[in-house]
């Protein structure tokens, strides 16, 4: 790998597809760091100064201020609204069949190195303050890992995570509280149709990315949960890390799996970023038997085509 190059694995897919935990336990294998979503670290870090992982606000959190000073001199050296604006230019879905040719126009090519070279100088000082040799992105959007692809200081590896639509979907729905930040706010909510539909795009836009030659490892939610070991082995060799030998944080007994979550200075991401010590791992199948009959088919109707092809129809489900 050439010098200053910073590997960097990228979960993508939709939200609520089980990407925090995954996200932890990578983060949990040696001489790895996982960041959480840093997407939102320019606007819900820097500006609104909403809590790190380990609880303290953005701006208060030692590993992020450290981070901050070796990327660009300290946050308060950064133009998040440049940030911002070459964000809206370049890093959106309706960019992406675009992004996907091998040429872009010049204009283009000038925003999105300006663009990506943020990330760039971000993941590398991550990378020095933490001694970690992987950093673990879960911005989860399909458009910025289109942009990343193209930065020459990243080696970016995207591990395309996909779960059951109608699973995905349930959680969508419900109302959760976001602890990030002491205001009382909740996450983003969407009815059945909008997840189903969002699922399909971002799964679509991955497998568009994998043809582009960026390198690509497909991982079911379900298959992680069945097991989590033999899924870890598989992820950090993509991710050119060799796979330990124990995982001591995993306990599994009769095909059902716990694990021991450290701290971590997650930036953004799913509340169970906050929590630590045991937590199951499992497919949690709770939709099954509260998602209506008529969500759960609409679903369907929306999605079949990848449904089918990631074998969640029929009896492999
Ligand atoms: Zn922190």
């Amino acid at each position: 790998m050439p010098a200053g190059r910073v590997r960097v694995l990228y979960v993508g897919g939709l939200g609520r597809s089980g990407s925090t935990l995954i996200e932890r336990l990578v983060g949990q294998l040696p001489g790895v760091c996982a960041v959480g979503e840093l997407v939102h670290l320019w606007e819900r870090g820097i500006t609104d100064d909403e809590r790190c992982g380990c609880g303290e606000p953005f701006s208060q959190c030692p590993f992020w201020l450290q981070v901050g000073k070796a990327a660009f001199g300290g946050w308060d050296e950064i133009d998040v609204s440049r940030v911002g604006a070459l964000r809206a230019q370049v890093d959106r879905n309706r960019f992406i069949p675009a992004l996907a040719r091998r040429q872009v126009r010049p204009e283009t090519r000038r925003r999105l190195a300006e663009y990506t070279s943020y990330y760039a100088r971000l993941y590398a000082a991550v990378a020095d303050v933490s001694g970690c040799d992987l950093v673990v992105d879960s911005s989860k959007h399909a458009s910025l890992a289109f942009c990343l692809r193209r930065e020459p200081d990243v080696d970016l590896r995207v591990l395309h995570l996909v779960r059951d639509p109608r699973a995905v979907a349930y959680s969508w729905g419900r109302q959760v509280l976001r602890p990030d930040t002491d205001r009382p706010s909740y996450m983003t909510r969407y009815s059945a149709v909008t997840a189903a539909k969002q699922w399909d795009v971002q799964n679509a836009a991955f497998h568009l990315l994998a043809r582009t030659g960026c390198p690509t490892m497909r991982l079911r939610y379900e298959d992680f949960t069945a097991q989590p070991e033999l899924a870890l082995r598989r992820v950090a060799s993509f991710a050119g890390r060799p796979a330990p030998d124990s995982y001591p944080f995993l306990t599994g007994a009769g095909g059902t799996w716990s694990a021991r979550l450290d701290g971590g200075h997650s930036v953004s991401g799913n509340p169970m970023r906050f929590t630590t010590g045991p937590v199951p791992v499992s497919r949690d199948e709770k939709w099954r038997a509260r998602m209506s009959q008529a969500d759960q088919r609409a679903v369907t109707a929306v999605t079949w085509p990848l449904m089918a092809g990631y074998g969640y129809l029929g009896a492999r489900s």
